[in-house]
């Protein structure tokens, strides 16, 4: 990608208008467009309008060891190292850090030290829609001979104004073999009588899909309700990929396509406090998912009709019958044909409106 032999009217010409990676050719940069998704709503920086695949690549971008320094210089001043925006003056930057920077909950493990706490009757009865989203989250004790297996033992469930909506302990299905107490609190006498596993799970799933089959939940959703959390994988639950929202598995905020970054260092990066500073807390770990979810859904994005690569109207957007006519598109124009790869959590509140 060397780009210092090219005349400076051709290397602005094949610069990708979202990354500014610049090729050689024309086609080249075709190629890197059918492969980006480059779009809307990816992570931007808010100077020089770079867009990154993540936040991560953004912080490196404006604060990380080698940053743009024309954009580090602005951001010193009037950025946020927290959602990474910035503002018009240091003074709207001050204003915005009082609502961005959030604080460590109150934990809840002291309040519920064995039984369970069932608010979801509640819901049952009312058949009301809200809360439209949960966030869940679990810990794990161990089992197997060397007690490395992970085991679901407790489950927090929180709704939108983190209220805790439902907790309990769970009794594994195989024998625990290690309590893991200094991490996650838990005690055999704790488990003994608890929930089995399986009724735990029937009962989130239950609720989460709120009288809609679970087969019939689209996109849309119906009456079902969004689940967030981070490496949801750990309930087993089965229930509806489109109404699942992973901080763990998000592309903005994982380390790499394939790392995702621990939810420890989400809230300490995005969120601006600690957690899981002594014995973890599943409630703790709720509210932190909970609080990444809504600051990704309220991001303000250019609304698009159809906002995925994947929908039918963008399937020939880069079809390789299009070459010429790619070709001769400005970097502008392809990027405006460009859709995302995955589902931005900010078109979960264009729904409800
Ligand atoms: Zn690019
Ligand atoms: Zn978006
Ligand atoms: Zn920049
Ligand atoms: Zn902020």
């Amino acid at each position: 990608m060397d780009s210092r032999f090219n005349s400076s009217s051709e290397t602005s010409r094949n610069k990708c208008a979202a990354c500014f990676r610049q090729f050689n050719r024309m086609e080249h940069l075709v190629d890197h467009m059918r492969t980006s998704f480059h779009s809307v709503h990816e992570p931007t920086c808010g100077i020089c309008q770079k867009h990154c695949r993540s936040f991560e690549s953004l912080r490196e971008h404006l604060i990380g060891p080698l940053p743009k320094l024309e954009c580090a210089r602005i951001f010193a001043v009037r950025g946020c190292s927290l959602c990474l925006a910035v503002f018009d003056s240091p003074n709207s930057l001050r204003v915005h850090r009082a609502t961005c920077q959030l604080s460590r909950p109150v934990a809840a493990y002291r309040m519920f030290n064995s039984g369970t706490y069932d608010d979801l009757i509640h819901f049952e009865c009312g058949r009301t829609r809200a809360p439209r989203v949960v966030a869940a989250s679990c810990k794990m004790v161990g089992g197997g001979s060397d007690g490395s297996l992970d085991l679901c033992a407790r489950v927090c469930l929180i709704d939108e104004s983190e209220r805790i909506i439902f907790h309990t302990y769970v009794k594994p299905q195989i024998p625990v073999t290690n309590y893991r107490y200094e991490i996650v609190g838990i005690r055999p006498e704790y488990l003994r009588d608890a929930m089995p596993l399986k009724q735990v799970q029937r009962k989130i799933q239950d609720f989460l899909c709120n009288g809609e089959p679970v087969w019939k939940i689209r996109s849309s959703g119906g009456n079902a309700r969004i689940l967030v959390g981070h490496g949801l994988d750990c309930l087993g639950l089965e229930y509806s990929q489109h109404m699942i929202r992973d901080t763990a598995k998000y592309p903005p905020l994982m380390k790499t396509s394939k790392l995702s970054n621990s939810l420890k260092y989400l809230t300490q990066a995005y969120l601006g406090y600690d957690i899981q500073t002594g014995i973890q807390d599943p409630y703790e770990d709720c509210v932190s998912a909970m609080r990444l979810y809504m600051r990704m859904r309220s991001q303000f994005h250019a609304v698009e009709d159809y906002p995925m690569a994947s929908e039918a109207p963008n399937q020939n957007n880069f079809a390789s019958w299009r070459q010429n006519e790619l070709e001769r598109m400005t970097p502008e124009q392809m990027l405006e044909t460009s859709r995302s790869d995955y589902y931005c959590w900010c078109l979960d509140a264009k729904r409800e409106t």
